[in-house]
């Protein structure tokens, strides 16, 4: 009987926000209910990301003995403390050594973690393997899309596959994609080889993602390159945008069958594609946030949305910024009908609930969780209802069916209902008031603080979306921000960028 080929498979899941005010610590990861270590990594049964394909195609092979080492996920934050690089290099070198030798690694490295102290976190993990194994063991990664891939990554790996959806489908497909190519080098029929162009590229996510308009076409691109023989694996990551790193910039990557003319002549045929396309990638205009006030009180028929983007608590904002509540209580004599605010406010909520519906208040809320880009408002309304959560997870923003919130109150201020909740909420939830008694979908205008997660519980009925340009950690207009890191000059951010496909 042949030996056994043992696989050692894991992943860390999280994107950094350069602008977050709160780094990430090790404690961040150790109490999220995803991170776990050796075979329990595998006990998530409904586990339906990179890891689960890749134990999906190991399982088929009786010659395999698949090695779990870690699985540690955390939200969207602020850059890694150095506790927590310490933590996941630990944990990873710990893990490794117990595992004792391996032929091959499948690892989910996610790609987008950056550190207070190192910049390409990912890349520094990736190097724990190459000091525990050696140069020759196959490391093959897995990336999302939003990655911001590093020359380190690339060194250090044997091959990268990156998702190939926006929003994520095709997490578990890239498992299987970076397990079958894993089986193929380790039985000597894929001798994989990696060119990578970056393109200086820095654009927040698109509303429709990959599903229409002109990052589907350049995906569709170089999804067909399949069909070439000898192409592994093309990808493209057009990066993720809220993070100050030299390396920023999108990248264009081709992995082939030892064919290193191919991958560079594909890589750069992809990068110049993406270049071309960079006017119609520009997000959606965005308006002041009075001025979106106004052009909503002016819309036909109803809900008119306003989103602000900044304050996506999904991406590492506090969800509590007063900046749009404002313009909105200032003009909200010209909103004809009703016009909906929510705020996570722990202070407020406590404060509110030993009160009476009925009753008068005058307090301050929001603003407190991050003031370098507001401040709490001082406001007076009549308290409609105070009710307990959860609420029901409308869009699924969460893995759980129904939402945590805590307490929830619900003020009247002149002709805006302002629902306040002990916690924050993720995603843009039309549960949150409905439990207070209002049907969100017959308001005039809606605020909601959201990128593009409105599109899933609000996109079917909205008869406008009014982007608001506020301050925070996840502006879709990336001008707010200082990128004293990033190479530049950077489209759009730098007036008359201009680039052209490095020599060879
Ligand atoms: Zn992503």
């Amino acid at each position: 009987m042949s030996k056994k080929l043992r696989i050692g498979i894991g992943g860390i899941w999280h994107e950094s926000n350069s602008f977050c005010i709160r780094d990430v610590t090790a404690e961040d990861f150790t109490r999220h209910g995803r991170t776990a270590f050796g075979g329990d990594i595998l006990e998530h049964s409904e586990r339906r990301d990179e890891v689960a394909g890749f134990a999906e195609v190991l399982r088929q092979h009786r010659h395999i003995e698949i090695v779990p080492l870690i699985s540690a996920e955390t939200w969207i934050a602020g850059h890694l403390s150095s506790d927590a690089v310490g933590f996941l290099e630990g944990s990873l070198r710990r893990g490794l050594r117990e595992a004792g030798k391996l032929d091959g690694i499948c690892f989910a490295p996610h790609g987008a973690m950056a550190g207070a102290a190192i910049a390409d976190v990912d890349g520094h993990l990736i190097n724990v393997f190459r000091e525990e194994l050696g140069p020759g063991v196959p490391v093959i990664l897995t990336l999302d899309c939003h990655a911001v891939l590093t020359r380190q990554m690339l060194d250090l790996s044997t091959a990268v596959v990156a998702y190939r959806t926006h929003p994520h489908v095709d997490v578990v497909e890239t498992g299987v994609r970076a397990a079958n190519i894993l089986l193929d080098t380790l039985a000597g029929k894929l001798r994989p080889v990696t060119a990578m162009v970056k393109i200086p590229l820095l654009l927040p996510p698109p509303d429709d993602g990959t599903k229409s308009g002109a990052l589907k076409e350049l995906f569709d691109k170089f999804i067909a390159w399949d069909r070439i023989d000898n192409v592994i694996a093309a990808s493209l990551c057009p990066s993720y945008p809220w993070q100050n790193v030299p390396e920023q910039g999108w990248a264009a990557v081709v992995v082939t069958n030892h064919d290193v003319a191919l991958a560079d002549r594909l890589a750069r045929e992809l990068a110049q594609a993406c270049w071309e396309a960079r006017f119609r990638l520009l997000p959606e205009p965005m308006v002041t946030p009075h001025e979106a006030v106004r052009q909503a009180a002016l819309a036909k028929g109803f809900p008119i949305l306003i989103t602000d983007s900044a304050d996506t608590v999904g991406s590492g904002a506090p969800g509590d910024n007063t900046v749009l509540l404002a313009a909105l209580l200032e003009m909200c004599h010209e909103v004809n009908g009703l016009a909906l605010a929510h705020l996570p406010d722990p202070e407020a909520v406590s404060r509110l609930k030993s009160h009476r519906v009925g009753d008068t208040v005058t307090l301050r809320v929001g603003g407190k969780r991050d003031t370098r880009y507001c401040s709490p408002l001082t406001v007076t309304g009549e308290i409609l209802c105070i009710t307990e959560g959860p609420i029901t997870n409308d869009g699924k923003f969460i893995a759980e069916p129904m939402a945590e919130t805590g307490s929830i109150v619900c003020l009247s201020i002149q002709n805006v209902r302002l629902v306040l909740t002990e916690r924050e909420i993720m995603g843009p939830q039309p549960s949150v008031f409905r439990k207070v008694g209002i049907e969100p979908f017959e308001a005039k205008v809606v605020t909601l603080k959201t990128g593009i997660g409105f599109k899933v519980t609000y996109g079917h009925v909205a008869k406008a979306v009014i982007r608001a340009d506020c301050p925070g950690v996840v502006s879709y207009n990336l001008r707010n921000y200082d990128f004293n890191r990033v190479p530049r000059p950077m489209f759009p951010i730098d007036d008359n960028a201009h680039w052209e496909l490095p020599a060879r």
